[in-house]
């Protein structure tokens, strides 16, 4: 079972965290460090396009792709990018709480209603597109979703440091995860 850990001191921060930007990025979402100027990026965050999500990082500091659930499959050359040209040597997988994401199919009927209503489509143009692009970006589970992308980003970018936190949205806070 994984274990979500709630920092809320530096002492919380993982042994493998300490002295790289993640625990930068606690230090400065979680725990109100004051931000340090920055004239590169050191970090890559991958998170959620969710509106609830705003984090408190220095400018400068970190490339971000925003995507459903924070899903980076197909968003490969963005990273690529940010490693080989931007100089990142860490990226922040953040995946959330009540995430639309999951289970999407049940958000058919909204979703090609509001496209004819909203955006002016034709319902059957609308219904396609659903059942095309849906069933890239649905996850089952947050957390486990979150798991499984580290593990493949690492299998991709074997010397880049990627560490998946969870961001909780009624508090604004980031969590560790403990992998097993
Ligand atoms: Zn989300």
């Amino acid at each position: 079972m994984e274990k979500l850990i709630k920092v809320l001191s530096n002492e919380d921060i993982f042994e493998e965290y300490k002295g790289t930007p993640i625990e930068k990025l606690l230090n400065y979402h979680n725990l109100g460090y004051p931000f340090e100027e920055y004239e590169k990026a050191e970090l890559l965050v991958g998170m959620c396009m969710d509106n609830r999500k705003q984090l408190k990082i220095p400018n400068n500091f970190s490339y971000i792709i925003r995507s459903g659930g924070g899903n980076l499959r197909y968003s490969e050359f963005k990273v690529s990018y940010a490693i080989a040209v931007g100089g990142v040597k860490a990226i922040a997988l953040i995946g959330h709480n009540n995430c639309g994401m999951v289970n999407l199919m049940s958000k058919k009927e909204k979703f090609i209603k509001g496209l004819v209503e909203n955006a002016g489509w034709e319902e059957k143009q609308a219904e396609e597109h659903f059942t095309s692009f849906a069933p890239m970006f649905e996850i089952e589970n947050e957390i486990e979703f979150l798991l499984s992308e580290a593990k493949r980003i690492r299998t991709k970018y074997p010397k880049i440091l990627v560490a998946p936190l969870f961001y909780n949205v009624d508090e604004n806070i980031l969590y560790l995860i403990k992998e097993e």
